[in-house]
Formats: C-alpha cells, structure tokens, sequence
C-alpha cells in the first residue's frame, strides 16, 4: 500500500500526525506532513486509512 502527501494541498493541520503518528510525521521547517514509510504493510494500512480520513484537505492518498 502506497502512501503519499500532497505537499501543494497540505495546510499543515497536523491532524493525520496526530491521528496516526506511526504512519505520517510534520517536517520542521514548514510544518507540512510527509509519510515515514512511502509503502506500508497491513500491519500499517488501516493507521494510513485514518490519518487520510482525517486531512481535511484530503491531501493524503492512500492505494
Ligand atoms: S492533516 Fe492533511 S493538511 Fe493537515 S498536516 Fe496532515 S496532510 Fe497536511
């Protein structure tokens, strides 16, 4: 499963980080979100699901 930040869409709410902070971190120089791992695993998918769930820019797909 592939998970991706859409750095043009991404308002930097933090809400994904702070609904699944295994999957997604926010960078210290913009604040913007980014995945730690580009691929994750089922162990990890339904963690990606919920912090996509939660942007409310929908800037986080998740296939
Ligand atoms: S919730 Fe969406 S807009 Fe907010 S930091 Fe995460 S990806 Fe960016």
């Amino acid at each position: 499963m592939r998970v991706q930040v859409d750095a043009g869409q991404c308002q930097g709410h933090g809400l994904c980080q702070m609904t699944s902070p295994e999957v997604f971190a926010l960078r210290d120089e913009d604040g913007h979100a980014y995945p730690l791992h580009e691929e994750v695993g089922s162990d990890l998918a339904e963690a990606a699901r919920s912090g996509a769930d939660a942007c409310p820019e929908r800037a986080i797909s998740v296939e």
